[in-house]
């Protein structure tokens, strides 16, 4: 079989008999198995259509990722960076990225910090939980947590191109955010600080 002949996801969502209509699978579809190599098939499984290879019965289970970012003040500013590659090229972010399968989300908030500001952050308490799903970057979920910045100097690294301290009231606009997460924290942070300045 060449690489043209091999059945796509599409073709299975297409061919495979007694799959509804409208049948639209979210997200990445693999074609084989990644344990033996044999071609998947949908069940129905836990209450949704999965994909399933019918010889050593491996389920293809869709779960969201984690990513952990830190939102870190200095003289009552928040550190934000510009993004230099897509997604999301040249809008701003929290420093964050994907937790990797032997590190806690703790752990994983610090080491990004650190790739992409070259500032060390000690956390200080979760902030929010954000979930996300979009064509691009997939499902996933962002655990927010505040920080201080305790040693090193900025320095825009990794995903970043530029690192900016924004006041509450001087804040990118929506549509200079990367993420909707983003824009949601940056809403509720503000309104905080609002809150703080009225005390
Ligand atoms: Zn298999």
């Amino acid at each position: 079989m060449t690489d043209q002949d091999a059945p796509t996801t599409d073709d299975l969502a297409l061919t495979q008999p007694g799959l509804p209509a409208d049948f639209a699978p979210l997200g990445q579809q693999f074609v084989y198995c990644p344990m033996c190599a044999t071609e998947l098939i949908y069940r129905e499984l836990f209450d949704r259509l999965r994909q399933q290879c019918p010889a050593c019965d491996w389920i293809h289970f869709q779960d969201p990722k984690v990513g952990a970012g830190v939102i870190a003040e200095q003289a009552g500013k928040v550190l934000l960076g510009r993004r230099g590659v897509n997604p999301g090229k040249g809008l701003w972010c929290f420093p964050s990225g994907f937790v990797e399968i032997d590190e806690s989300p703790e752990e994983a908030a610090v080491r990004e910090y650190k790739e992409e500001t070259g500032l060390e952050v000690e956390l200080t308490g979760l902030f929010d939980v954000y979930h996300f799903h979009s064509a691009v970057k997939g499902s996933g979920v962002l655990i927010l947590y505040r920080g201080r910045i305790v040693a090193g100097r900025p320095s825009a690294m990794d995903d970043l191109a530029e690192l900016a301290f924004f006041a509450p009231l001087e804040l990118p606009p929506a549509a200079a955010l990367a993420f909707d997460s983003n824009r949601q924290a940056l809403i509720q942070w503000q309104q905080e600080k609002a809150a703080e300045s009225k005390i």
